[in-house]
């Protein structure tokens, strides 16, 4: 589950399962998963793929940031472009109904990973580039 660009509009997604890259308009995505009357509002469920109908969900992080192991990582980059997105969503209100409500009583609200951070990691824009494929030695190159 992965998503790779976050714009003022839209998230790219590339689906696990089928590889194909979903634009999802932001104005269709609600942070929020109600079950058993419970609601966990880290969770961001996204729509069914266009392909093949699995469904991703996206969860928020809470650690603090600097805590990752791995900085500059994919693992780090997507963390931050996840939890700007639940961030950018929960401000606009896109919350399903009954963690807004929580949200506002001052527990569940999550803070937005700061503008300094994101520039830093995403100089480029709010975008993970593919993974670089490593470089393996051509074995049928003249080795010197
Ligand atoms: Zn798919």
């Amino acid at each position: 589950m992965a998503i790779h660009e976050v714009t003022q509009e839209e998230a790219l997604q590339r689906c696990a399962r089928c590889g194909s890259d979903n634009r999802l308009s932001l104005k269709s995505l609600e942070v929020g998963v109600a079950r058993d009357g419970h609601v966990d509002a880290d969770i961001l469920p996204l729509p069914p793929c266009t392909q093949c109908r699995s469904t991703e969900f996206l969860i928020r992080s809470g650690e603090e940031e600097g805590a990752h192991l791995a900085p500059g990582s994919f693992g780090h980059l997507h963390r931050l472009l996840v939890n700007h997105l639940h961030a950018e969503l929960v401000q606009r209100g896109r919350v399903i109904p009954a963690p807004r409500a929580k949200a506002l009583a001052g527990t569940v609200l999550p803070r937005p990973v700061p503008r300094g951070v994101l520039a830093r990691w995403f100089p480029k824009g709010l975008r993970i580039e593919a993974p670089h494929v490593e470089k393996t030695p051509n074995p049928g190159a003249p080795s010197e």
